[in-house]
Parts: structure tokens; sequence; C-alpha cells
């Protein structure tokens, strides 16, 4: 089997996800929550600093997502912020109470089965889930889904948050996957769990639900591979408002606390992350919605060392984080530590076109020509490659021998590209090559896998 240096010693390329019990420990609440607001208008965050604030507030009511307040307590700064991903970002900061209070607005559903599609998806959207409005802030404009997947694996190989939800809220995922589909109009629903939680999978009653066994192998975990596997195409939106893809992949921790949200009208204050520093098994700890990485880190123990990397969300597709100030949000998955030796330090050198990269990349790009495009600013042709594709695995990087930073060059490209905003008609059409007559047409790699490599991928009941 190949093995190459990995950032944690030496593994095979082929990367098992971690597999362990994790119930977590809690996190003491911070003195400061900080919540970022990704709206460009800071004006939608409709607070001033010394106002109070419910559990449960929508603190941006001119937006068109909300931005729910995970505690009661005092408004202390409102600023512009910076994320790790070069994004701009308005952060709302709150020092919490130790009387909770909640915000009247969220209301209890009693009886999701007679509920009505469009109040349930607009009490999903207020209680701040943003997994149903990733095509329209409008509710009403939400299309139908054809497959709905709810899925129990993790993005990062040494995820453990969505696995342990899945131990630890079986007996709630049917009635999970019930509440969704109607939410959804969904034709079909798919149950993806790896397979060293068949198990437990086993337990759930059969309903309307395919279970399809994932091996747990990154990087299966992530939406868009599993859309493309087990579903119909991911749901994007279209230059024309249309959609591409038709299937709505969201986590079984996303999908029971929109349950317990519905169910009790109380918002989701808490989220699970898993914390690795590289030795040991990753363990899984919850925190309050806002927390600093510092807060994390300190009930850890485990202190970074100068030119080592705290890397949130993985450390294949996440972020390095330059302050141990920045807030873990609803979309935190993972917190890792790397120390000075684990850390890969990337190199400008050629590529020696051994092919690796392509070998391995999940969504078939072709990554050394776009590491390349990218590199000499050639970014018609990164999107000619289907470059926006690129799910950010990370897995091209890893293989790479020369050490490029192949990530960095198509994530530049990717950024590129959506500034200068949709494709014109000559591109949607097909660009003319400069080195052959053939006129290539953009990528759609997120079109469904054919029916017969889904059955053949599936296990259904
Ligand atoms: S180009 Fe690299 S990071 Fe992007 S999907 Fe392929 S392997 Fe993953
Ligand atoms: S793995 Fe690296 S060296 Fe090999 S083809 Fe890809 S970019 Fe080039």
């Amino acid at each position: 089997m190949m093995s190459i240096r990995s950032f944690f010693g030496i593994l095979p390329a082929r990367l098992p996800y971690a597999d362990s019990n994790s119930p977590p420990e809690s996190v003491p609440l911070p003195d400061t929550l900080t919540l970022l607001y990704s709206e460009t208008a800071p004006s939608c965050v409709a607070l001033r600093v010394g106002d109070e604030v419910k559990t449960g507030q929508n603190l941006a009511p001119l937006g068109a997502h909300p931005l729910v307040s995970p505690a009661t307590g005092l408004v202390v700064e409102i600023s512009d912020f910076k994320g790790p991903d070069g994004r701009s970002y308005t952060s709302v900061s709150i020092k919490p109470n130790s009387r909770e209070t909640f915000d009247p607005s969220l209301a209890a559903i009693d009886d999701f089965s007679k509920a009505d599609p469009m109040e349930l998806r607009a009490a999903i959207k207020r209680a701040g889930f943003s997994a149903l409005s990733a095509v329209s802030p409008d509710p009403k404009a939400w299309p139908k889904v054809d497959a709905l997947i709810i899925s129990a694996l993790d993005q990062d190989p040494h995820g453990l948050a969505n696995q342990q939800a899945f131990r630890d809220h079986a007996d709630q995922v049917g009635e999970a996957i019930g509440l969704l589909s109607r939410a959804a109009e969904a034709s079909q629903c798919v149950l993806a769990v790896p397979e060293n939680l068949a198990g437990i999978a086993g337990k759930i009653p059969p309903g309307s639900h395919k279970l399809v066994l994932v091996p747990p192998v990154y990087p299966n975990g992530y939406k868009e591979v599993l859309a493309r596997k087990y579903g119909e195409g991911i749901l994007l939106q279209g230059k024309d408002g249309g959609v591409v893809g038709n299937t709505l992949v969201i986590s079984v921790e996303e999908a029971v606390g929109m349950l317990s949200c519905l169910r009790s009208g109380r918002p989701i204050t808490e989220k699970t992350v898993t914390f690795t520093n590289g030795t040991g098994t990753p363990k899984n700890y919850k925190i309050r919605i806002g927390t600093p990485i510092r807060a994390l880190l300190k009930t850890t123990g485990i202190i970074p060392q100068p030119k080592g990397k705290v890397i949130v969300n993985g450390i294949m597709g996440g972020y390095a984080c330059f302050s141990d100030e920045q807030p873990l949000g609803s979309d935190a998955m993972s917190v890792s530590v790397q120390s000075p030796s684990d850390v890969t330090l990337f190199q400008d050198t050629a590529c020696t076109n051994c092919g690796k990269c392509n070998t391995v990349c999940p969504v078939d790009l072709e990554v050394n020509l776009l590491g390349r495009f990218s590199e000499y600013n050639l970014f018609d042709k990164c999107r000619t490659l289907g470059a926006e594709n690129c799910i950010e695995c990370g897995l091209c990087a890893y293989v790479c021998p020369a050490r490029r930073p192949l990530v960095h060059l198509i994530v530049h490209a990717k950024q590129v590209i959506e500034a200068q905003g949709p494709e014109d008609e000559n591109a949607e059409q097909g660009i003319p090559c400069e080195t052959c007559e053939n006129s290539c047409k953009p990528l759609r790699l997120f079109e469904p896998a054919p029916k017969e490599e889904r059955a053949e991928n599936g296990e259904s009941r």
C-alpha cells in the first residue's frame, strides 16, 4: 500500500475515519461569546453596545438570514472581523448572564405530521439553521428536493461529533427524518451511516427511508460526495435562479437539533466539537455557540507551541486560525492543534507530473493543471476545468510529493472566479481551446451518479 508522510506521522493514503465513543465533556461558559454575521451590510445587525439580548433572539432582523443569540446577556462589542477564510464579517460580542431568558418568538410546534411544510421551513429558518436556506433566503422559494440525505458521518477524518450525535440520539433519527422530509417535501430519504455504526443503524425502526452503509474512508463524509454517490446531485442555485441538482444533505447532529428546537420552541445554544492534538484519541467537547478557541484549549489543557498551528474543521480541509480569540460558531466541527514538527511546509516547487493528485481527487478534477493555471493567473482555464467543483478536501496536497500548495492555489482560483461573477455565454457554450480545435464545456460534476452505480454503492431495506 502506498504510504506517505502525513500531518500526524505515517498513514496510508487511504485515510480511515476515527471511530470511538466519546461522550462530550462540557467547556465552561466563557466571559464573552462572539457571533460572526456574514452579511455584507452591518446595518442588518440591529443592535447597539449596551443592549440586552435574550436567548434565541434574532440579532439581525433586517438580514436575509437570522443571527440567533445563544445566550441571554449584554452586547459589549460590535465590530468588523476578517475571518481566517479571508471573508469579512460583522462580529457581535455578548457577555452572558447567569439567568437565561428565552425569546418568545420561537414557538413549539405540536404535531409535525399535520404542520404545513411552509410553516416548518419558516420555523427551521427562524431557529437559525442554514442547511435548508442555501438556495434562497425565502422559505417559499425553496424547491422540492428529490433526495434528502441524513448523514451520520463526520467530514473531518478525526471528527467524532456527528457520529456521537448518532450514537446518543439514534432513537430520534426516525422522527427527524419525518420532520425534514415534510419540510423539504422530499420524494425520497436516505440515511447514510458509516459501516462501523451499522449495529446502531439496525436498531432504527424501518420507515420511509433507505439505509446506506458508507465505508468510513475520507472524504466520504463530505456532503458533496454523499450527494453524488447516493443522491441526485447536490442542491445548488444556478445563474438564472434555477436549481442545479436536487439533493439536500443534513447531518444527524443538525437534524436532531432541528427536531429538538421545533419540539421545545427553544433554540440550539450548544455544539459538539472534536478536539485532537495529534496524540491519543480525538475527544468530543460541548461548547456554547460563540465560545472562543482559547476557552476550549484551556479545558483541554493543551497550549499550542510557537510555530505550531490551530486548525478549525479538520487538518485536511479546515483552516488555520491566527488568533485563539476566533469564535467557534454553529458550523464548527473540530479543532486540531499541530506541533511544529507536524506542520506541513508547502513549497513553490515545480509539478513533476506524477499524477497522484488527479488519482485521489474525489470529484475527478485535473488537479495538476488547475494548480499550474492558478499559479500563472489563468483563471479562465481554471473555470473551464471546473475549479468551482473542488470540495477542498485537501487530498491532492496530502499526496503531492512536490509539496505544492494545491488547495491554496485552487481556493484562490475559486475566489477569483466567484468575484468575476457568472460565466459568460461563450463559456457556457464551450471555450475554443488554444492547443486543439475542440470547444470544451464547463464540467458539471454534481450531476447524480448513474442509478446502477448508486444501487451498487448502497444497501437498502
Ligand atoms: S482538487 Fe484537491 S482539494 Fe479539491 S476536491 Fe480534488 S483532491 Fe480535494
Ligand atoms: S501530485 Fe504534485 S507533483 Fe504530482 S502531478 Fe500533482 S501537483 Fe504535480
